[in-house]
């Protein structure tokens, strides 16, 4: 076996693996280039927009059973899923005793993650046995803390021993043992995060990701018409994103791979000559002419603005306003500051019945001059490593604002400089995305 060549992991989500036909355009894909030599797979997801993933159908039965109720039904449909795949495919693997297994241990009340789990589970043994490659269990694979933390060091220790010893492996997404042999699952869609192990596990050169889009677009198509997409966006852009709500891929799953500075190429199964989009550690080797990356956004924040002369010389201000947060179990969003004024945006949904509380709490703590709350506040968050070396950025953004009379309620300019977060009343949301949009890509 000649270790040097070059390894990649990929990973097929739920769209890619839900039906027969969809098993033949991934497999397609992994049997195109040798490289391609471990796979992860998520559980059938919706063959069309109204259909159930198969982990919800799981989920479901867990619930009844739970519940004392009937899951049959469900059960059956579950093995329907599965068994069309198997007769789609002419498969000889049989999974009966699979299912035997499974349902048995509902019967018995298993945990809800043991079932959730299933679904990746029976989708890698039909994977494996489909294109010919070793299946290679999450559960021995992949491991938890008995207090439920993914154990990083074990996992990649285990891991990478495991799979130096198989030249092609799948290996199901989504779940892993705790030390008491127990399965343990990630959050939802963590397919993503087990690729992102097994990637770093066995030094991949890259990490695909296989999904239904061919990559991220610079902001999200409801609200401008056919946004570009964004061909390389590094880690620190990605996580700006995403916590403003851009979301392809699972938030986890950037940890293992940035650690080991693999790069994440988002794919589209039905369209696998689209070249996607890149996520890279650093974009230096990649020409890049534009300013922004992408614009994301999210509404239903608030900002409780406070003024009081000459606080910039009085010792401890912003401390003791945060302890009122702190004290009150409140955790805050940013903290744009002035001279004399300083401003906690905050999620509307945390401090809704609270408003007077948080008030005087802060009233009695610093004594302000004047303090108030504003709510129905959107935050809206221009990213893009190109700005650091671009003035003019911070103008145009505005300029183009306001040349429609959109009152800027908050701005905030991150420190790294690769992002402006800009606050407007939620009504001017979309438009304000459009306008920004438009200035830079229009
Ligand atoms: N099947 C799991 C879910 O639906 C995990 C995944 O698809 O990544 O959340």
């Amino acid at each position: 076996m000649d270790y040097n060549q070059e390894k990649k992991v990929v990973k097929f989500g739920g769209s890619s693996l839900s039906c027969d036909a969809q098993f033949i355009k991934s497999a397609a894909i992994i049997k195109s280039e040798p490289s391609r030599r471990y796979v992860v797979p998520s559980a059938p997801g919706k063959r069309f927009s109204e259909d159930t993933k198969v982990t919800d159908m799981l989920i479901r039965c867990y619930e009844l059973a739970s519940r004392g109720e009937d899951y049959s039904a469900v059960f059956e449909d579950i093995k329907g899923r599965y068994n069309s795949i198997i007769e789609g495919l002419s498969l000889k693997v049989n999974l009966e005793d699979e299912y035997a297994v499974i349902d048995e241990k509902i019967k018995s009340g298993t945990t809800l993650d043991y079932v959730a789990s299933r679904g990746e589970y029976l989708n890698g043994i039909l994977l494996a046995d489909f294109i010919g490659y070793e299946f290679v269990d999450a559960a021995d694979v992949i491991f938890f803390d008995s207090n439920g933390v993914f154990d990083a060091d074990k996992t990649n220790n285990i891991m990478s021993a495991r799979l130096q010893k198989t030249e092609n492996a799948v290996i199901p997404g989504f779940y892993g043992s705790m030390p008491d042999g127990g399965i343990k699952t990630f959050s939802r869609g963590g397919s993503d995060v087990s690729g992102a192990i097994v990637a770093r596990a066995v030094m991949a050169d890259i990490y695909e990701n296989w999904t239904d889009v061919s990559g991220f677009l610079m902001c999200d198509p409801r609200i401008v018409e056919n946004p570009k997409p964004i061909k390389v966006i590094t880690y620190r852009e990605l996580r700006e994103l995403s916590y403003m709500g851009a979301t392809v891929l699972h938030e986890d799953s950037i940890f293992p791979v940035k650690l080991a500075g693999i790069p994440i190429n988002i794919r589209n199964t039905n369209n696998p000559s689209d070249v996607g989009t890149m996520i890279v550690p650093s974009a230096e080797e990649y020409q890049n002419r534009d300013i922004l990356t992408g614009i994301a956004g999210k509404k239903g924040f608030a900002v409780i603005r406070i003024e009081k002369d000459m606080m910039n010389q009085e010792k401890g201000f912003g401390m003791r306003v945060l302890s009122v947060f702190n004290d009150m179990g409140m955790s805050f969003e940013h903290l744009p500051s002035g001279i004399d004024t300083m401003s906690v945006v905050i999620a509307e949904k945390d401090i809704k019945g609270l408003e007077s509380e948080i008030l005087t709490r802060i009233s009695r703590e610093v004594n302000p001059d004047n303090i108030d709350i504003e709510t129905n506040l959107g935050l809206i968050a221009v990213v893009g490593r190109g700005m650091i070396n671009t003035p003019g950025t911070a103008y145009r953004i505005f300029k183009a604002v306001a040349a429609e009379n959109i009152n800027v309620r908050m701005i905030d300019q991150g420190s790294s400089e690769l992002n402006i977060i800009i606050g407007v009343d939620e009504k001017e949301f979309n438009r304000t995305i459009e306008l920004i949009y438009n200035e830079f890509c229009g």
